[in-house]
């Protein structure tokens, strides 16, 4: 099932995550799929309960298991992140390739950034290094207001 209201960004995203899952031979399901198109439409981080009622307009049988494992699936394949301090997720802009990332989180509008810089990843791994620290995960989350907010406050 396609989802009809996806802009043109979200459409090749979506192009792009049937390609790898297609190379790495994996199933991007229906309902994968589905979850994967809801957050690439919304550019800003959704709960997974958020998630939940909009793919209910679609698969009115769909409950939180159906969610979270589309999710966990997403995230194994690279599509999605999470953002622990929001506790939600956010379609990846580059999934081509693993990475480790670093969002910045607008406090006043919401909106996620991703980047993905590979000197601040790599400071990070050599410190964890000498710490001896094995991450699970590092992923940095910084909180601030995005320019656009302060442009308009001053
Ligand atoms: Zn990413
Ligand atoms: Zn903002």
């Amino acid at each position: 099932m396609k989802p009809t209201h996806c802009p043109p960004n979200c459409q090749n995203a979506l192009r792009v995550a049937d390609q790898l899952c297609q190379g790495r031979g994996v199933r991007l399901t229906p309902q994968r799929r589905q979850v994967l198109a809801i957050l690439c439409d919304h550019h800003k981080p959704m709960g997974a309960y958020d998630i939940l009622d909009l793919l209910k307009g679609e698969v009115s049988t769909a409950k939180p298991p159906t969610v979270y494992r589309a999710l966990e699936f997403l995230l194994e394949q690279g599509l999605v992140h999470r953002i622990e301090s929001l506790n939600a997720y956010v379609s990846c802009i580059h999934p081509e390739h693993p990475h480790a990332s670093q969002f910045l989180i607008c406090r006043d509008c919401g909106e996620v950034r991703e980047l993905e810089s590979r000197s601040v990843d790599q400071t990070l791994d050599s410190a964890l290094k000498a710490c001896g620290f094995k991450a699970d995960s590092q992923v940095i989350e910084v909180t601030g207001r995005c320019l656009r907010c302060s442009e308009q406050t001053g």
